[in-house]
């Protein structure tokens, strides 16, 4: 089984590139991809550069390129949800777009506007959550929304929870997810919350944005070792 491993920042990358084994990169259009073990498993990871579009290209590349058997997004989104906030984890029960008529995501291929999480991925997110001990944030399993838009307004934020109901916002979680979902591969989103998704967002996403870009790294590691 090898481990497609996406961040779309370098932030989110680096704790995972800084404890790879047997590391190599390969340059291809753009983006470095690192093959090597992680926790001990065969990876490729890399840094997809953000939103959907760079997101998918990485994503399809892992596959068809690299060969891997599934996707794992790790990373920071905006909460939207009431019972988390700043440092705690999603984890994707599914993902769907906030930006992307549902409609005709249903009527044409690939004929569904939600990507689930793989449940064997999310029991072992899990296990390796209850395996950090208390890791000083929580862990929810959830929905995760994803739109080529940083959300940082009330108004456009509650537009969004009440046409998806997500429980956090990014840039890249569905299209990933939309990638493994053709192909049939299991797929997982790990965010952490580095934001509110309002009008004090991006003063929180760059003051947070390493610690809860770590945050995921470490639990996907955990999730590796236990694999
Ligand atoms: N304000 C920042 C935005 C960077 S993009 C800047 O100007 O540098 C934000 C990245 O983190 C994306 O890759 C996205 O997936 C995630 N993210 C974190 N908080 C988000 C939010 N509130 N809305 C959308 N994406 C968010």
């Amino acid at each position: 089984m090898t481990y497609g491993i996406i961040g779309a920042m370098q932030s989110e990358i680096s704790l995972l590139k800084g404890n790879m084994e047997q590391l190599k990169a390969h340059p291809l259009a753009g983006t470095e991809y690192y093959t090597g073990l992680l926790g001990g498993k065969p990876v490729v990871l890399a840094c997809s550069g953000i939103g959907k579009v760079s997101a998918a290209i990485c994503a399809q590349t892992m596959i068809i390129r690299f060969g891997a058997d599934a996707l794992i997004n790790t990373g920071v989104a905006g909460c939207v949800c009431d019972d988390l906030t700043v440092y705690d984890v999603v984890l994707s029960q599914d993902v769907v777009y906030h930006d992307f008529d549902s409609d005709l995501l249903i009527k044409y291929f690939p004929h569904t506007d939600r990507f689930p999480g793989d449940p064997e991925l999310l029991a072992l997110a899990q296990k390796a959550y209850a395996a950090l001990g208390d890791p000083g944030y929580r862990l929810k399993v959830g929905r995760v929304a994803t739109g080529d838009q940083f959300i940082e307004s009330k108004e456009v934020k509650d537009n969004i929870v009440s046409r998806c109901r997500p429980d956090c916002v990014e840039m890249e979680g569905a299209a990933i997810a939309h990638a493994a979902y053709i192909s049939g591969l299991p797929v997982l989103v790990i965010r952490s919350m580095s934001d509110n998704a309002d009008g004090n967002a991006d003063v929180s996403f760059h003051t947070f944005e390493t610690v809860c870009a770590d945050h995921s790294a470490r639990l996907l590691l955990k999730m590796l070792e236990l694999a």
